[in-house]
C-alpha cells in the first residue's frame, strides 16, 4: 500500500491519475465513507475491487462522477425526475439508479440492466472523480465501512493500492440510494425521506410501503454488513441485555442522556461510547465497532428513534446484527 496524504495530492494528481486510468486502485476519501475505486470503463480494474473486498458477484458498485456531462456515457436515459433531485443534492450524499449505458462493463452493475451514479461533495472525491470512478466502501466484506484511513489500512494493508489519507470522513454511513422512476429508497443514508419528499413527492422506504420482493431491487443489502468481529445485540433494553451478558466484557454505545443516567457498574467505563446527537452517533458507528470488537465479547447498541437519519443507523445496525452470512 503507498498513503498520499491530503496536502501531498495536488502534486501527485496526475499521478495519482495515471494509476487509475492503466488499471491501478485507488482509496480515497468521501463525504460518506472512504471508497475503494477503479476505473469504471476498466473491466479488469473492477474485478480486482471485487477480489480485494471479497465481494459477492452480485453485488453491484457506485460509479462516481464530478460533473454532469459524464452521466452521458454511464446511463441510457436521464429520466426528467432525476434532474430535480441532481439539481437539489449532488454533489451529496444521494445516488441515483439508471439504465445502464451499454458501453459500461456490466461487472460494474453486477450485471444489471441498471447502473448506480453519485456525484460526491468531498473536495479530495471531487478532484479525482473527472475519471468515472467504480467505488464500492473500502473494507472487507461484511466488515464495517472504514470511516478513517486507519480503517483502510487495517483491511488493505498488504495490498497493492493507492490510499489518499483525507482524515475521519464526515458523515460516516453510506450514501442514500433511490430509484428515481419507482421513487423507492433502496437503501437509507443522510439524506432521509422527509427532505427527498420536497422533491419527489412519491418516493417510499422499499420494504415498508411495498409487499415483499421475490428479485432483490438493491442486491447489496440482502448480505450481513457492516459487521464487527463480536456479536452485535440492537438493544431495546439495556438494562436486560446486560444481565443476559453477565461475565462478558460488554462494549455499549448509547446516548449521553442514558449514560448519565448510570449504566451497571459491572460495565468498564472504556467500553462505554456516547453520543449527544444521531448525527454523532452516524460519524462515529463504524469507528466504535472496530474500536469495541478488539475489546470486549458483545456490543450492546441502545436502539434510536427511525427519524431522520435515524432511519440509517437503525438499517445499519439490524445489518450489523444479522446473522446471516454472505
Ligand atoms: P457500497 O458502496 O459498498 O455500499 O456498495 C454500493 C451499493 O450500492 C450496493 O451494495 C447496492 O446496495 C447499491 N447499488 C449499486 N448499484 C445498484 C443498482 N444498479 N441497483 C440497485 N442498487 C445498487
Ligand atoms: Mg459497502
Amino acid at each position: 500500500m503507498e498513503i498520499i496524504r491530503e496536502g501531498d495530492l495536488d502534486e501527485k494528481l496526475d499521478y495519482v491519475k495515471k494509476k487509475l486510468l492503466k488499471g491501478g486502485i485507488v482509496a480515497f476519501p468521501t463525504e460518506t465513507v472512504y471508497g475503494l475505486g477503479a476505473h469504471a470503463f476498466d473491466e479488469k480494474a473492477v474485478k480486482k475491487i471485487f477480489e480485494l473486498k471479497n465481494r459477492p458477484p452480485d453485488n453491484p458498485l457506485i460509479v462516481h462522477i464530478n460533473n454532469l456531462k459524464m452521466l452521458g456515457d454511464l446511463v441510457e436515459e436521464i429520466p426528467s425526475k432525476a434532474h430535480l433531485l441532481m439539481e437539489k443534492f449532488w454533489p451529496g450524499p444521494l445516488t441515483l439508479i439508471f439504465k445502464r449505458n451499454k458501453k459500461v462493463p456490466a461487472i460494474v452493475s453486477a450485471g444489471l440492466d441498471t447502473i448506480a451514479v453519485r456525484m460526491p461533495s468531498h473536495p479530495i472525491a471531487k478532484k479525482l472523480c473527472d475519471i468515472p470512478i467504480a467505488a464500492p466502501s473500502a473494507n472487507k466484506s461484511t466488515r464495517p465501512s472504514p470511516t478513517t484511513p486507519e480503517h483502510v489500512i487495517e483491511d488493505f494493508f498488504k495490498e497493492d493500492i493507492v490510499l489518499i489519507d483525507g482524515g475521519k470522513t464526515e458523515i460516516g454511513l453510506e450514501s442514500t440510494v433511490i430509484d428515481v422512476v419507482s421513487g423507492e429508497i433502496l437503501r437509507p443514508g443522510k439524506i432521509g425521506i422527509e427532505e427527498l419528499k420536497e422533491w419527489l413527492p412519491s418516493v417510499k422506504i422499499l420494504g415498508l410501503s411495498s409487499p415483499p420482493q421475490k428479485k432483490v431491487k438493491s442486491p447489496g443489502m440482502k448480505y450481513r454488513h457492516y459487521s464487527p468481529k463480536v456479536p452485535l445485540i440492537l438493544s431495546e433494553n439495556l438494562k436486560r441485555d446486560i444481565e443476559r451478558h453477565d461475565g462478558k466484557r460488554i462494549g455499549i454505545i448509547a446516548s449521553c442522556e442514558r449514560v448519565r443516567g448510570g449504566i451497571d457498574k459491572k460495565i468498564s467505563t472504556g467500553f462505554v461510547r456516547e453520543y449527544s446527537s444521531l448525527e454523532e452517533l452516524a460519524a462515529n458507528l463504524f469507528q466504535w465497532f472496530r474500536e469495541l470488537e478488539k475489546e470486549t465479547d458483545v456490543i450492546l447498541v441502545e436502539k434510536v428513534e427511525e427519524r431522520g437519519i435515524g432511519v440509517a443507523i437503525v438499517n445499519r445496525l439490524k445489518k450489523a446484527a444479522s446473522k446471516v452470512s454472505s
